[in-house]
């Protein structure tokens, strides 16, 4: 093995396992996550040397078992079963095993190099459960090793372990699962070995048959006649073990699984546990997902967030904005007068003020995520998917959309494809055409812009998490419409489980958070500057020639130079859609942001940022804020938020609704309805507000 050809290692585990401790602290920091924050179903791959040698790890998503049933299950399976990893560690919770070697049993039938990793051993520790760890190796054939995945105990020691199966050819397997269903395995193997199928993975393969999976029935078929020999052999030996037993296959196979488990762990538990960690969790949960008051808290803790994002984020903000206002002075005065003006012009009205206008909102993201962080790693989002379940159910979605619609407000676009949990089609579908009503972090400067410009200091966090309610709201009503009309059908049931509550470590909190900022920052660097630069040119050219001159210079200066903005190709666009947008009390200039903020929501705040630092020529006396709220109302700013908390999903949305719907009209439909609506109600508000406050 070389650098050119990496071991390849699979991480598998249930989900809560510690699967992405493990990875991260055996990866260390050479990580390559899909393009994403927050991604869950998507592929996670890392790389570390040991002795010379280097490893590729991959992080499957965490499932209980291996099947063609739910999407994380699928995509295990696909990964184990067609990717051939070189070794497989098992990440197991220790506090559970018995829930969790299940898998372990399934991935002894596709691999045979295996490394099993006993994590959360603390934990399981502390509750007072031994294993004889000698034992348990010599029994499986493959090592064990025992983890604090978070703190990264045992993690060199399973380096060293993964490296030495890596050589070795194991000689037999030691899975167990009973006479009956052992010889029936082997005769469909036998069958099986008379096609062309890959030698690998028989026996998983011929279990799949014996269980008339769909994928591998397919799959076996298309050998052709030695495999339709194999599938009937499958169909015999099904027959006659239902004869037999008088079961349903699935639920023999099962019992067996766990019945090699049972046997398995009543030989190496030396002492099982014996005080529950899960105590402590059940008394928090008393209070936590109490019926009445558990919603009431989730509110609060939600609205503690908020408070935090706008109040301590106020003061490193401030220092940004001073920094980005000097910044350009700077560069202003020191600009040789007239020569080169227009590069003057770029660097300070359009990288600066456009660029500039969205990393001021920096600390504010930042802390949103630490929130989001928090709660996530603590396990209390579990719970309040548990707490929304019921809730949710009235408006025809279930707990199961909570964690997408809460992964929205970070970025719609994990949100979407986290959906992918979901195995019913309908509740999938509509999660995903109400997920962009969760208010995403790129949204957040705009609030971040608007509320401070149009409301009083006191109602600050109120109108934030105002605007996140109504997201909220809309998303549930819309939902409730979808289930009564396009997506009529049943709901699919489903057990939540609540894994314990624990500790959010600093290590992973900080992961989480450096993440999603650092992505933030590389969107404002890219992306951004690459709009800010082309909105520029676009209010910039072509230039007003002859100037009409006016009486008085001073105090007409900025509106000649807004009547030069109207006359840039931006202003033109902007003039040709006002009567669209006039009934909602918008003009032209935030008309051009609008069509910005399609590209990705955060230009809209540079882009204001562009046209009001072009238009203004004396910008050193006011802020961004001071102007729009000197030209426009608080009800134009009520409704422009409306608007954009509803209208147009960015470019990236709809491509990841057209790619996970696997169909065009859906993400037509989401753009077409979602715009609709934002018109029709920021038009309601800003026309009957009108009537009230004139
Ligand atoms: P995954 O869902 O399998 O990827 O699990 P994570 O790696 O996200 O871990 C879930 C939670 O368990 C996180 O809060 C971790 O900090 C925590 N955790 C991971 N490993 C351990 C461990 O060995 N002991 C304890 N006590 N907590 C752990
Ligand atoms: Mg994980």
């Amino acid at each position: 093995m070389n650098e050119i050809t990496p071991v390849r290692v699979a991480l598998c585990g249930s989900p809560n396992s510690g699967k992405t401790s493990i990875f991260n602290a055996l990866t260390g920091s050479s990580q390559h996550v899909g393009n994403y924050p927050g991604v869950t179903v998507e592929k996670k791959t890392g790389l570390y040397h040991h002795e010379g040698i280097a490893f590729e790890v991959r992080d499957l998503p965490g499932s209980y078992s291996l099947s063609s049933f739910s999407p994380e299950e699928a995509i295990a399976q696909k990964e184990l079963v067609d990717d051939r990893p070189d070794v497989a560690v098992v990440v197991v919770d220790s506090t559970a095993l018995k829930r969790s070697l299940v898998l372990l049993a399934q991935i002894m039938q596709n691999c045979s190099r295996i490394v099993l990793c006993l994590n959360m051993s603390d934990e399981a520790k502390a509750s007072g459960q031994r294993i004889d760890l000698p034992l348990l190796e010599s029994l499986l054939g493959f090592p064990v090793v025992e983890t604090v995945g978070h703190k990264g105990l045992g993690v060199p020691l399973l380096r060293e372990k993964i490296a030495s199966v890596q050589h070795s050819t194991v000689d037999r397997r030691r899975l167990t699962l009973g006479e009956r269903l052992e010889t029936a395995i082997g005769r469909i193997v036998a069958a099986l070995e008379k096609t062309a199928i890959d030698r690998a993975g028989l026996e998983w393969t011929a279990t799949k048959l014996l269980q008339n999976d769909s994928l591998f029935v397919e799959r076996v078929r298309a050998l052709g006649a030695d495999g339709e020999a194999a599938i009937a052999c499958a169909q015999e030996v099904r027959r006659e073990i239902e004869q037999f037993t008088g079961e349903d296959i699935g639920f023999f196979i099962t019992r067996r699984y766990y019945g090699f488990v049972d046997g398995l762990l009543k030989e190496v538990l030396i002492s099982p546990p014996h005080i529950d960690t899960r105590v402590l969790s059940d008394r928090i949960d008393a209070v936590v997902v109490h019926r009445l008051l558990g919603i009431p808290i989730f509110l609060a803790v939600m609205y503690g967030i908020f408070w935090l994002t706008f109040t301590v984020g106020a003061i490193p903000m401030d220092w940004i904005d001073q920094f980005f206002g000097f910044l350009s002075r700077a560069i202003s005065d020191a600009w040789p007068a007239d020569t080169a003006l227009e590069a003057r012009s770029l660097i300070v009205d359009g990288i600066i003020a456009g660029v500039g206008g969205v990393l001021v909102f920096l600390p504010n993201i930042v802390l949103l995520f630490l929130g989001l962080a928090v709660l996530q790693d603590s396990g209390y989002m579990s719970r309040a998917a548990f707490l929304t379940d019921r809730l949710m159910h009235r408006f025809g979605l279930h707990g199961r959309s909570f964690i997408p619609m809460v992964t929205g407000f970070g970025c719609t676009i994990p949100g979407i494809m986290a959906t992918r949990t979901m195995e019913n089609e309908r509740d999938r579908l509509t999660t995903m055409m109400v997920l962009p009503l969760m208010s995403c972090g790129a949204r957040l400067p705009i609030w971040l812009l608007l509320i401070p410009a149009f409301f009083p200091g006191d109602f600050h966090a109120t109108m934030l998490f105002a605007i996140y309610f109504i997201g909220i709201a809309l998303a549930f009503g819309l939902s409730l419409l979808l289930r009564r009309t396009l997506l009529r059908g049943e709901e699919a049931p489903f057990v939540m489980e609540l894994p314990p509550y624990r500790m959010p470590t600093a290590r992973s909190v900080v992961n989480r958070m450096a993440m999603s900022s650092w992505l933030y920052v590389k969107k404002a660097g890219t992306i951004i500057l690459a709009i800010s630069i082309l909105m520029w040119a676009l209010t910039t050219y072509p230039r007003h020639e002859e100037s009409t001159p006016v009486a008085d210079a001073a105090a007409d200066r900025h509106s000649q130079s807004f009547r030069d903005l109207e006359h840039s190709i931006a202003g033109r666009i902007g003039r040709f859609i006002e009567p669209v947008i006039a009934p909602m009390g918008f003009d032209w200039k935030i008309g051009v942001a609008i069509i910005g903020a399609f590209t990705a929501k955060e230009v809209f705040v540079s882009q204001l940022g562009v046209i009001y630092s072009l238009g203004e020529q004396d910008q050193n006396s006011e802020t961004l804020r001071d102007m729009l709220r000197r030209d426009y109302s608080p009800m134009i700013g009520f409704s422009l938020m409306l608007f954009l908390l509803i209208a147009t999903p960015c470019m990236a949305t709809l491509a990841i609704t057209r790619r996970e719907s696997g169909h065009w009209k859906w993400a037509a439909l989401q753009f077409g309805g979602l715009t609709a609506i934002a018109w029709l109600l920021s038009t309601a508000v800003y026309q009957i507000g009108s009537l009230f406050f004139g």
